[in-house]
Formats: C-alpha cells, sequence, structure tokens
C-alpha cells in the first residue's frame, strides 16, 4: 500500500530552544531552531520522504496570540482535508499546549489524528527530549487507531480534553488527571490505555457551530475578551470591578475546592453577571471536576480546567452576533 504523508507543522517552543552551554536546560532561548533542522537532525526522519515539513510561527508558547492560533487552525484544516495525509505533528512550546490542544479540538473535531507535542530541555541539551517526543508522535500521527487532537510527551498519549502541564521542570511534565492517558509510546508502537475518545466524545461544540466560530475567529482580529480571576484567602472584588470597566464580556473564576469563591468575590461576579458579562465557575483543583450544588448561582466549567474554560467561552461568545467589539 501507497504510505500517505505525514505533516510537521513548527511553531517555536523549547523544542526548538538554544542555550549557550549543552549543560544548561534551563537558560536557554525558546524558538530558534528551524521544524526543519530540527527533523533534519534526526537520521531516521532526514532522508524520509513522506514527511511535509512546515513553519507556522516561532515563538515561545508563553506569548501565544490567537493570531497564530488562526494560522494553525487553517493550516491544520487544509493537510487534514488533503487525501495523501494520514496525521499531523505539531511541535509546541509546553507552556500553553493545553490551550492550542483545546482550541483545535474543539474547532476542527478532526478525524485524523493532530498530535501536539513538545520538550522540556532545548535542542542543544546534552540529552535533549525533544528528539524521542517527535518519534513518538509521528508514531501516533501514523496509527490507525489514534484520533482527535492528543498531546504526546514522554511516551505518554493525553486527549486534548484532558491534557494539562502539571511539572515545572521535569520530562513528563503533563497529566491526564482523573481520567488517566489514553496510551502510551513504546518502541515505535502504541499501547492503549483506555478507548480512545471518539469524535463524539470529543466535541465540545456542535459542528455548525464548530464551523461558525472557526469563520469567525479566521475573519475577526479582535477576539472577545475573557479573563481569569481566582478565589484565594483575602480575595476581594477590585479585579472584578476594573475587569467590569474595562468591558470585558466573560469572567472566568479559578475557584478554591468544589466551586466555592470568597464571598465577596463571588459578590463581585454576581454584580459582574447582571451588568451582562458571562461568568463561568472552574477550579484551581488540578483534579476532579465542579460538582453543582442546588442553589448555586454560577454555571460551572463541566470539568474544564481554568484556562481551557477561558478558550471555550471566547469560542461560544463568538457566537454571539454582539459579543466581539469593533
Ligand atoms: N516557555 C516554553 C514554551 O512554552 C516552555 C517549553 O516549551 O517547555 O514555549
Amino acid at each position: 500500500m501507497h504510505q500517505k504523508n505525514t505533516v510537521i507543522l513548527g511553531t517555536g517552543g523549547t523544542i526548538a530552544g538554544q542555550s549557550v552551554s549543552a549543560s544548561d536546560n534551563i537558560g536557554y532561548t525558546a524558538a530558534q531552531v528551524g521544524a526543519a533542522e530540527l527533523i533534519a537532525a534526526i537520521p531516521a526522519l532526514a532522508t524520509s520522504s513522506h514527511l511535509l515539513v512546515e513553519q507556522l510561527a516561532q515563538i515561545d508558547s508563553k506569548d501565544m496570540t490567537f493570531a497564530v492560533w488562526v494560522n494553525l487552525a487553517e493550516r491544520v484544516r487544509y493537510f487534514l482535508s488533503r487525501d495523501d495525509v494520514c496525521g499531523i505533528v505539531i511541535t509546541h512550546g509546553t507552556d500553553t499546549l493545553e490551550e492550542t490542544a483545546y482550541f483545535l479540538q474543539a474547532v476542527l473535531n478532526p478525524v485524523k489524528p493532530v498530535v501536539l507535542t513538545c520538550a522540556m530541555r532545548p535542542a542543544t541539551s546534552l540529552v535533549p527530549d525533544g528528539v524521542q517526543n517527535i518519534m513518538d508522535a509521528l508514531t501516533v500521527a501514523r496509527h490507525t487507531n489514534a484520533r482527535g487532537v492528543v498531546a504526546v510527551c514522554a511516551g505518554v498519549v493525553h486527549s486534548a480534553l484532558d491534557v494539562q502541564k502539571v511539572h515545572t521542570y521535569q520530562l513528563n511534565a503533563f497529566s491526564s488527571g482523573d481520567c488517566g492517558p489514553v496510551a502510551y509510546v513504546e518502541e515505535n508502537a502504541l499501547r492503549t490505555l483506555r478507548d480512545w475518545p471518539s469524535q463524539h466524545q470529543l466535541r465540545t461544540l456542535s459542528a455548525t457551530d464548530s464551523i461558525a466560530v472557526l469563520a469567525k475567529a479566521l475573519s475577526d482580529e479582535t477576539w472577545p475578551s475573557v479573563e481569569i480571576v481566582m478565589s484565594y484567602a483575602g480575595a476581594n472584588g477590585m479585579l472584578v470591578g476594573a475587569l467590569c470597566k474595562a468591558d470585558v464580556q466573560g469572567i472566568v473564576v479559578a475557584a478554591t475546592g468544589n466551586g466555592t469563591i470568597h464571598q465577596e468575590l463571588e459578590a463581585a461576579l454576581l454584580k459582574a453577571r447582571s451588568q451582562g458579562i458571562e461568568v463561568v465557575r472552574a477550579s484551581r483543583c488540578v483534579n476532579g471536576r465542579v460538582l453543582p450544588k442546588l442553589g448555586e448561582f454560577l454555571t460551572d466549567s463541566n470539568g474544564l480546567s481554568p484556562v481551557k474554560a477561558r478558550v471555550e467561552l471566547m469560542l461560544r461568545l463568538m457566537l454571539l452576533p454582539s459579543a466581539v467589539q469593533a
């Protein structure tokens, strides 16, 4: 059978980082090495004729922008539509990888695999982790059972809905929380740990809505303004008051525990909501989900972390014609 192509889209990150000394794994500059150069340095891939490599951006993912997301969504959609392409790998920084993964899953809900991969050490490291991560991501992108947006790091495959960066330094920096990973990659083979989430389970927006949101995202330079505030000891309504004055359209609150919010902050959030600002409650706990109780007034994030709940709220606000400001 004719082997299909796999696409690698480079966006930067530590995986493309360089430091002055090979023994320095933290004092590096992210996003310095091009994706083509990274691939050319991997002997097993250097001469592969079934890889299409494109540099989409070259940024530290802490500085991710909506413009990069839009560009990424457009190119991913284009390559997915090609019959000769079986899957896509995106090299990305670890810092906002989960947000990009969630965004792409929400707007594209792809049948073919879209695999984000990354590294915790720069490309110049004495023992870099990016090479193995790229090899593992390619294994997933070429696997017939793989589908949807996933993240691959340290041999672990996480679904876009569950993945979260949970470690600042270790190579295995991601977790899927309560759901657990989808699979492991072991010596170029996939060991599946649970049913691969179906397209239906991964759908966060209806098919019509995701098409509408993508069209809106591609055409509007200004996205709905949604910010995150956190509840903590001594929290008050000051930041929420400032956000209301700044005309935000939505606020996600990273609540304590099972969605609890400091009473002063909660009062400010309820006031904001009464002024027409959408308010969503997520938990700042890494595991678990908010279990809503009777008599609670604020919508919960349906298990999404605060940063993913923010992406979700921005996308939903895009569906409202009046939500995006000129
Ligand atoms: N700051 C880097 C980034 O997100 C961190 C990394 O890639 O590990 O691009």
